[in-house]
């Protein structure tokens, strides 16, 4: 047997999966894509695709093009779809592997076009519309020129226009009237692509929030990612088990150390935290080097001798300490800072909320020095 580790972010791909058919059931007839980027929300990009798709989502999307080439190169060939780039990104490589690429602006689809006929091919493209997020996508008062650009590109068999899409600002908020608003606005830009005979076989506009909480947001395809991990998306509203989701990740680590402190011991750097009386302190061997934020500092949450503890005092780099009171413990007993929290410890949700962020970061953040464990392998290819 492998020696017990230090520390280790362990996947239940069972959950993924689980998670990918429960999203299934939300989003329909529409298609679900599991959105794989950062490294699978920090799960693991090939192990996260691979689950998704055993799952039942047929596509996958990503943020950058080498992520899409990850996901490739680990063997998987469902349609992938890339959605941010810079200008000069090498294309040609995006269309040797069969990759679908997105649009913002005219010259973005003139690069695409131009690798396309340098490789001899059709580029599959999905043209992005700012519906009112104001980030990615093309305004409103320019949509018309791209569609212009993309029916050339058409014309000319350089580009195939696959999708219409668009990505909501406020969707973790169900009834925000925004929703409604961009929708109108998707449904504004789709017309216009239809009067240019511009017509997508896919339109997408949900997120994972929108997966769950608004159905006329669906259309052929929901974008979901935070919700396939089995996070809430909208944790304000829904836990994730009402949302019959199942967190995948737990994050835990072994005490390197136990001892007694007298009463009055400050502890960690800045001495942050005083011990209110003779007591056993733990020290878990992770720190923010590993991803374990720093505002975590004396309000993190870990379950620890069978209790949910505070971290006491500050986060290091690769350390912090638990107050474990008159509990008893010993080094090489676990330590666990969030898992699905169906054994009374807690989760990422409850780490984003004692540190003022959203659970995405907590799961994306975690380093590379944490060593990935899978389980719940079964049917997965
Ligand atoms: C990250 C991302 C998603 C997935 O968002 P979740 O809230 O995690 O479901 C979907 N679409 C785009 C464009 C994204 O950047």
């Amino acid at each position: 047997m492998d020696a017990p580790l230090r520390a280790e972010a362990y996947v239940d791909l069972a959950a993924i999966r689980a998670n990918v058919a429960a999203l299934r059931g939300y989003a329909r007839d529409a298609d679900v894509m599991v959105v794989v980027k950062a490294d699978g929300y920090g799960h693991g990009i090939a192990a996260t695709a691979r689950a998704a798709v055993a799952g039942g989502a047929t596509w996958l999307g990503t943020a950058v093009l080498e992520e899409a080439l990850a996901v490739r190169a680990a063997g998987v060939t469902a349609p992938i779809l890339s959605w941010l780039a810079t200008p000069g990104e090498p294309y040609e490589d995006a269309l040797a592997a069969d990759i679908d690429l997105a649009a913002y602006a005219p010259w973005q689809l003139a690069d695409i076009a131009a690798a396309a006929a340098a490789r001899g091919t059709t580029a599959r493209v999905h043209l992005k519309v700012d519906s009112g997020l104001g980030r990615g996508g093309a305004q409103p008062h320019d949509w018309a020129a791209l569609l212009d650009a993309a029916a050339r590109a058409q014309a000319d068999g350089t580009v195939h226009i696959v999708g219409v899409w668009s990505h909501l600002a406020c969707a973790d908020e169900p009834g925000h009237p925004s929703i409604e608003l961009q929708r109108k606005a998707f449904e504004q830009a789709l017309s216009e692509a239809e009067r240019k005979a511009v017509r997508p076989e896919i339109r997408h506009l949900a997120n994972s929030a929108a997966t769950v909480s608004a159905p006329r947001t669906h259309y052929d395809l929901v974008r979901a990612g935070i919700a396939t991990y089995g996070l809430s998306p909208i944790p304000d509203h829904q836990t994730s088990e009402q949302l019959g989701l199942t967190p995948a990740m737990t994050l835990r680590a072994r005490f390197a150390l136990v001892k007694r402190v007298p009463k009055g011991h400050g502890v960690s750097y800045g001495h942050r935290y005083v011990t209110p009386d003779a007591t056993t302190l733990g020290l878990v061997p992770l720190g923010y080097g590993d991803g374990v934020p720093r505002a975590a500092s004396n309000v993190g949450p870990v379950w620890a001798a069978g209790a949910v503890r505070r971290i006491a005092g500050t986060v290091c780099m690769d350390q912090f300490v638990v107050d474990l009171g008159d509990a008893t413990a010993k080094e090489g007993d676990d330590v666990v800072l969030f898992g699905p929290g169906t054994s009374g410890e807690p989760t990422a949700q409850d780490w984003a909320e004692a540190t003022g962020t959203i659970s995405y970061e907590i799961v994306t953040r975690l380093g590379t020095r944490v060593p990935r464990t899978y389980g719940g392998l079964e049917g997965i290819a």
